[in-house]
């Protein structure tokens, strides 16, 4: 069993974008609570750490001071002359009470947990509240503020110096573009992001032509996918792209954002995973994922990720949990007619044929074209 570390604060629900924001705190609050209610929490293995918040050295290794500012200035009653610029002010990104205290508060976490991984005090360290992944430099964008991947992953860089190397690998339903962003020159940070593909997604961007620059060429890594895409094809294309980089790069540190909005139940994106096929992602990652900095992300079905989250944390620590949810939490989750409530889905989707045959051709192009494209940068045969 692992030597785990959760981190968690009450103080995670102070970003709280209004009611109307799918980006709700209880997506949070609620996973931790199933992870309590299944016991994962009373584990010897497993130990709960509370973050502090990120101080403005910490975040302007990834932000400009300015925007920093600009983040700070509405909770001191300054004004902000020009809020857009910033991407702040919008539906997506509203300015709201004390928004820098719990932005920065959240990426304290994502730091906290690189720190239990670079000091050994655990293998594998998970912020739920985490993966803010569309965070620019000095822009807002897609409910994210302040990038806490890009700033985990900076963190790790600067402890623990020249030559330690990287991956960053986001499973969320849209594309990491931040984080992508924030390395996009570097060979030391290799970044993978399997997403719905950007002519159907917010943020447009992640097409496999998206390699790296410079220096970093071969090293930005996008497996686009089609609406509709299936537990079985999604994972058939990260065996046969992700896998082999993971291997063939032979990171120090993994950082995973391990947003759940790829579920065919959510609200806001059109792929078609189960927990079952979420679970079995996490089940390629961890065993290549020595040290490893566990981030949570997207997921806008509060009936969806706690308990995908759940299921995760538990296959992080090594242990398996319970089948059922705990009747304690019972009430959240939607009754079915197919009997007790379970941890894992008891439905699937149901996916006209035709868009099936075009998500597992999509999902073959990108594969093809991630091999021809990126593979030869670390040695692997394109299989061309
Ligand atoms: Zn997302």
């Amino acid at each position: 069993m692992r030597q785990t570390a959760l981190i968690h604060s009450p103080r995670f629900a102070e970003y709280d974008l209004g009611p109307s924001h799918p980006l709700r705190p209880i997506r949070v609050s609620r996973a931790h609570e199933l992870m309590r209610a299944c016991g994962l929490l009373e584990h010897d293995h497993v130990s709960l750490a509370t973050p502090s918040s990120a101080d403005e050295e910490t975040l302007a290794l990834i932000h400009d001071r300015d925007y920093i500012e600009a983040v700070r200035a509405p909770g001191e009653g300054r004004a902000l002359k020009r809020p857009l610029d910033y991407g702040l002010g919008t539906v997506d990104n509203p300015i709201v009470a004390g928004m820098y205290e719990a932005m920065t508060v959240v990426a304290g976490a994502s730091l906290l947990a690189a720190d239990l991984v670079i000091d050994g005090k655990a293998s594998v360290a998970f912020n739920p509240s985490g993966g803010l992944h569309h965070a620019h430099r000095a822009r807002a964008a897609g409910f994210c503020i302040f990038n806490d991947p890009a700033l985990a992953i900076a963190h790790i860089v600067e402890r623990c110096g020249e030559g330690v190397k990287v991956v960053y690998l986001d499973i969320d339903a849209h594309h990491g573009d931040g984080v992508q962003e924030a390395f996009y020159h570097r060979r030391d940070v290799l970044t993978i992001s399997l997403h719905e593909s950007g002519r159907y997604l917010f943020p447009g961007t992640g097409d496999v032509e998206e390699i790296g620059e410079g220096e970093g060429e071969g090293f930005s890594v996008n497996l686009p996918l089609s609406p509709y895409t299936n537990d079985e094809v999604y994972l058939w294309a990260f065996r046969e792209a992700v896998v082999p980089l993971l291997e063939a790069f032979q990171p120090d540190f993994v950082c995973t954002q391990l947003g759940v909005d790829t579920h065919y139940q959510d609200p806001l994106t059109h792929l078609c995973l189960t927990t079952q096929g979420y679970l079995s992602i996490v089940n390629e990652i961890a065993p290549r994922a020595p040290k490893w900095v566990a981030m949570g992300g997207g997921g806008y079905d509060v009936t969806v990720v706690p308990r995908a989250w759940t299921l995760a944390f538990a296959r992080m620590m090594e242990v398996d949990p319970p089948e059922l949810i705990p009747e304690s939490e019972a009430h959240h989750y939607p009754a079915t007619n197919e009997g007790p409530l379970t941890l894992h889905d008891s439905a699937g989707p149901k996916i006209d044929e035709d868009w099936a045959r075009l998500a597992r051709e999509f999902a073959e192009t990108s594969v093809r074209e991630i091999k021809q494209r990126i593979f030869p940068f670390h040695d692997l045969p394109t299989g061309s």
